[in-house]
């Protein structure tokens, strides 16, 4: 039968680096200059209490740096079980993680899942189940799924864990005292399933519908806390145009770029109509927006069982991350056959080694791939199995 599924892994995979000078290229590690980014505290709450610079200096013999290789994968939004995309996120993360720790490296590699929000909430309430009953469920899908495909990831962070909560609030303390946040009425088309109002309504289609979710937003007026974005566009311009790796592929790093100019606004990051996240520090009637929350998994994934939750531990275990690789949620399949591509089903039938080759090698980073099962099974056979796997 063939059963031809087109599959996109649409504008699947990209990368944000700050050691790594080439990530699409692991094997010329020659001429490696390293970028470092750092938070950093300064013991006076009253001024400035975070920020994060960047600055490039050469490190010629990069290896030997004590620095741990720290990369991350996207934290999955437990909406729904994983699906191809995360698959392959997951798998090419785990092959640089294999890469570097050839080379001798210590690596911290961070995978973990997404687990607030208004869309959690509504997914758990249809299965008849509570917010927490749910993400137990989906988190432990992906663990699953992970072990299956031989990913060996170092943590595996939930945006539920307590200690993740406790880095959470410390940070958006923080921002508070550095002047960052206040509070103001808003009101607007708001997105549920993007969980955002759609600020530049020139974007929405027809009956104000989301030209992600085809689905039309509602009017919302909400007293919410705002993070001050704008005032760090300067700040990401810069740091961007003197650092042209940061953001690979580069047509990526160009679409940020003009994103940026176009003005940066500052933008809500609590929620008064939301109960599934974390309580806004001294306002329990707010929940924080569930970006501010699940980005900072990346910190509190660096806390060790035995450590207290606090954020400058964290922040002193391994941060900034050398590498995140980012996947786009919306990964298109065309579903012509109603069907799609479920990992769970590909690695049951052709074993891991299969799955991980097939898409390692026929998705270039950065670009869309195709699957057929023909394809599939063509390429299985003509390669590993040629080389690697024929009986003497
Ligand atoms: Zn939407």
């Amino acid at each position: 039968m063939a059963a031809r599924l087109q599959f996109s892994i649409h504008n699947s995979l990209w990368f944000l680096s700050s050691s790594f000078s080439s990530p699409l290229h692991p094997f010329n590690s020659r001429g490696f200059h390293n970028l470092k980014n750092r938070l950093h505290f300064r013991p006076n709450p009253s001024r400035a209490a975070l920020f994060c610079t960047c600055k490039s200096s050469n490190f010629p013999n990069a290896e030997a740096s004590n620095d741990p290789f720290v990369l991350t994968t996207p934290l999955y939004y437990v909406n729904a079980p994983p699906h191809m995309g995360s698959a392959y996120t997951t798998i090419a993360a785990d092959a640089i993680a294999r890469f570097q720790r050839l080379l001798g490296k210590k690596v911290i590699f961070i995978t973990g899942t997404d687990e607030h929000g208004e869309k959690i909430a509504t997914a758990a309430a249809a299965r008849g189940s509570s917010p927490n009953e749910h993400c137990d469920v989906i988190s432990q899908a992906y663990k699953a799924l992970w072990e299956d495909l031989d990913i060996a990831y170092d943590k595996f962070i939930r945006t539920t864990d307590p200690k993740h909560e406790v880095i959470v609030k410390e940070f958006y303390s923080r921002v508070l005292a550095n002047g960052d946040i206040y509070r103001a009425d808003y009101e607007g088309l708001y997105c549920v399933n993007c969980e955002e109002y759609k600020v530049d309504e020139k974007e929405l289609l027809d009956n104000n519908c989301c030209p992600m979710h085809l689905k039309p937003c509602v009017l919302r007026k909400e007293d919410n806390y705002f993070f001050a974005l704008s005032k760090y566009q300067t700040k990401l311009e810069e740091t961007l145009s003197q650092n042209p790796d940061f953001v690979q592929p580069s047509f990526r790093l160009n679409e940020v770029q003009s994103w940026i100019k176009s003005g940066l606004r500052d933008f809500s990051i609590s929620r008064a109509s939301v109960d599934w996240g974390i309580p806004v520090p001294h306002d329990d009637k707010q929940t924080i927006y569930v970006w501010f929350d699940a980005l900072l998994g990346y910190i509190s994934a660096f806390l060790q069982e035995e450590q207290q939750a606090n954020l400058q531990t964290a922040v002193s275990s391994g941060w900034p991350a050398s590498l995140h690789l980012i996947g786009k949620d919306g990964m298109k399949m065309g579903k012509s056959l109603g069907n799609t591509l479920e990992p769970n089903d590909l690695v049951k039938r052709f074993g891991s080694d299969a799955v991980r080759y097939f898409f390692l090698r026929e998705v270039e980073f950065g670009n869309d791939g195709d699957y057929s099962e023909d394809r599939f099974i063509n390429i299985v056979n003509a390669h590993p199995c040629q080389y690697y796997w024929k009986s003497p």
